[in-house]
């Protein structure tokens, strides 16, 4: 399925999806750099020991190029034929970071979640950031999976960046079906439990399951300890389209009529209520 059935369907999603085609059309227009493989050696205990891969000392992952290609698309977002709202957003952001000296390094440790080095629209730099991140770290993220043992991890939090997932699937048959938990951040899926909430301590507490009319394929796991839930994709092959977060917000309408709460993060919560559906 690509995103034109997908919208057709679902027409309140469209700007959304013109953000995710601009801001993706922005990335191919910059020069991509790619993170350097680690040594998985030098990571390995720190692997054992639950420490996320962007945040180990010795496995020495530098973000800052990935820095400097999020810096560049905020600045092909100023000056492109963005939505106005987006464009006047960007360029707020492009001036605050170009009189900056370190803007590369402070974007990057924003990400990994030092608050410190927020911006005024913290939001809107996380989304764009995030997304010229990932395309950064796309080899590291591939050759991690390669290397990972999953059932070593299974922790509540990326492998990779250290996030909360963003949603999660379902995949193969059983016996051997596995939920896979999927960063909204980076771009990992990490194997997980597969019932049990990926956002309290109630490990005893089986997901309750939403099933939601006209969107097979897609459905509310929630918890009844926490109220959160986890929007989950109950299919394959997909995974681009159906794990992108966006192309599933009306989801979380639902979930928020129904007074749960989304503990799972998201790089959406920036938009403007006219870009919500
Ligand atoms: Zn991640
Ligand atoms: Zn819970």
């Amino acid at each position: 399925m690509t995103p034109d059935p997908w919208l057709a369907a679902h027409d309140y999603l469209r700007p959304l999806a013109d953000l995710a085609t601009q801001v993706d059309r922005a990335i191919a227009e910059l020069e991509i750099l790619e993170a350097r493989i680690p040594d998985w050696d030098d990571y390995a205990a720190d692997f054992r020991a639950g420490v996320p891969l962007l945040a180990s000392a010795d496995a020495r992952v530098d973000l800052e190029p990935g820095g400097r290609m999020a810096a560049a698309l905020v600045e092909r977002l100023a000056s492109g034929t963005s939505p106005e709202w987006l464009v006047a957003e960007t360029r707020a952001l492009a001036t605050e970071l170009r009189g900056e000296p370190h803007a590369a390094r402070r974007i990057a440790d924003f990400l990994l979640g030092d608050q410190a080095a927020a911006p005024q629209s913290p939001g809107l730099l996380r989304y764009v950031a995030w997304t010229a991140m990932a395309r950064f770290l796309r080899p590291v993220v591939s050759a991690f999976g390669d290397w990972r043992d999953d059932e070593k991890w299974l922790r509540r939090f990326c492998p990779t960046c250290g996030s909360p997932p963003a949603m999660a699937q379902l995949v193969g048959v059983d016996p051997g079906r596995r939920r896979l938990l999927s960063c909204g951040c980076c771009g990992t899926r990490w194997q997980f439990k597969r019932t049990g909430c990926p956002f309290c301590e109630a490990d005893t507490q089986r997901l309750a399951s939403v099933q939601i009319e006209g969107e097979p394929g897609l459905r509310i796991d929630w918890c009844e300890s926490c109220k959160g839930y986890l929007k989950t994709y109950d299919g394959e092959g997909n995974e681009r389209l159906l794990l992108s977060d966006w192309s599933s917000l009306h989801l979380d309408v639902i979930a928020s009529d129904r007074g749960l709460e989304r503990a799972a993060t998201s790089l959406y919560a920036f938009a403007p209520d006219s870009a919500r559906p």
